[in-house]
């Protein structure tokens, strides 16, 4: 087998830094968003319903014990192995039954058992739960042939958490699991990270909102509804602000707008180095900052990173391809930044090629491609296009991810390791 290339580090070994004509490598376009973005400060109490999806500013730290008493793990019957005398069957008196939520009647006598349910608080004087499979019941007495072991079927009380345990990391985001750890730690509510606002702003003279008539020279705004449904997070206000054209005043003026309120403005079109392409001199007329400009990949070279006032800038090129494979990488990247997410979601990870696969050499390619199945060694496998159409959307719902093509790469041939990154809905 052939190793296309490196696995023990991340990245597509693309090179390091800049790569050639100020362009960044991705890996360090992607270093430099977490460089510059700070995470939201405010901070805000929301009930546990409510949390899923939002990222913890405070740590979830277990109140009590959990479980919070001793209990029975299994319908059976309590009693004190240790004072089961001889060698069996033995036969014991069976006193009342405790189901789960009930305290129980008294102590276990020696010699003696307590009907219990799964649940239910164990008796003093148990040291076991039998299980009711494993006994014969004859009315209020009960025969027991086996020696039951000391501890067997009980939950003591504390074996899953105690008080000050720190159950959920801050900096997490709050999915069902997060709050299952929540819920036995007895957190009612939870102090999060306040809601980031994301703006998005396309622009072209060319578009028109979706649905409208199309007049010549015309096209659909497709970025528009695609990042807003990209974007959508419970953690997440997004707005979609109408698409402006490619004139630099309304530009200036709508950015500069939305750079009052929002946390991140997220355009798409415009950032290429074309007569037209507006938004950088806006945002410079503006006394915006570009952190970056430009990345060795394909599609997405123009995709450009800056400041504007309070507001972080992500400028998308306008190739709804290109903007939706930029946002994927380096849009989530930012949003985690700001979220103040403490684990990074590992999305990427390594794939052998279906088939034999050409590339250009040149620029990092990130090319769409379908998960397959797996190989005869277990590998994950992947198909795409031998070639890819920057242009075609039509491409998009049948992809799993981006395969990474490292940019002096030629060709790829069938089971070769590429690097992979799957798309994923918040
Ligand atoms: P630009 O980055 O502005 O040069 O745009 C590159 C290509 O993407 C052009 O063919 C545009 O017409 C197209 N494009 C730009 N914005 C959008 C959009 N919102 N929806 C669909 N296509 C777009
Ligand atoms: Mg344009």
């Amino acid at each position: 087998m052939k190793t296309v290339h490196r696995l023990e580090r991340p990245g597509c070994g693309c090179g390091e830094n800049e790569v050639g004509d100020g362009l960044l490598s991705l890996d360090e376009a992607l270093a430099r968003i977490a460089r510059k973005s700070v995470a939201v400060e405010e901070v805000e109490t929301v009930p546990l319903q409510h949390a899923r999806g939002r990222v913890l500013a405070e740590p979830v730290v277990s109140a009590t014990l959990s479980p919070p008493f001793d209990n029975a793990a299994m319908d059976g019957y309590a009693l004190a192995a240790s004072a089961l005398e001889g060698e069996g069957p033995w036969v014991l008196p069976v006193g009342d039954c405790i189901a789960a939520g009930h305290a129980p009647g008294g102590a276990v006598r020696r010699g003696s058992a307590v009907q219990v349910l799964t649940g239910a608080p164990l008796p003093q004087g148990a040291d076991t739960v039998v299980m009711q499979e494993h006994v014969l019941r004859e009315g209020d007495r009960m025969v027991l042939r086996h020696r039951p072991d000391v501890g067997t079927h009980i939950r003591p009380a504390g074996e899953d958490m105690v008080p000050g345990q720190v159950i959920v990391g801050a900096g997490t985001r709050l999915g069902p699991r997060e709050i299952a750890a929540a819920a036995a730690a007895g957190a009612g509510s939870l102090r999060v990270r306040r809601k980031l606002r994301v703006v998005i702003l396309a622009t072209g003279d060319e578009l028109r909102p979706v649905g409208d008539p199309l007049a010549v020279a015309h096209i659909w705004d497709v970025n528009s509804p695609m990042l807003a449904a990209a974007i959508a997070a419970q953690d997440v206000e997004v707005t979609v602000s109408r698409h402006e054209g490619d004139a630099l005043g309304p530009l200036r003026a709508r950015l500069s707008c939305l750079s009052e309120t929002a946390d991140i403005i997220v355009t798409s079109g415009g950032v290429s180095a074309g007569a037209a392409d507006l938004v950088r001199p806006a945002i410079a007329s503006l006394g915006g900052e570009t952190f970056f400009s430009g990345v060795a990949i394909k599609p997405g070279k123009p995709l450009t990173f800056g400041r504007l006032g309070k507001a972080f800038w992500l400028g998308l090129p306008g190739n709804p391809l290109a903007a939706f494979t930029t946002w994927m990488l380096f849009g989530n990247r930012l949003l985690e930044c700001l979220a103040g997410i403490s684990t990074q979601r590992v999305l990427r990870r390594h794939v052998v090629a279906g088939t034999m696969l050409r590339h250009k050499p040149g620029r990092c390619e990130l090319r769409l491609a379908r998960l397959a199945g797996f190989d005869g060694l277990g590998r994950e496998v992947i198909m795409c296009p031998d070639v890819t159409n920057s242009a075609r959307v039509s491409l998009l719902p049948l992809a799993d991810g981006l395969v990474l093509f490292p940019a002096d790469v030629e060709s790829v041939s069938e089971g070769d390791l590429l690097e992979f990154v799957q798309f994923f809905e918040n």
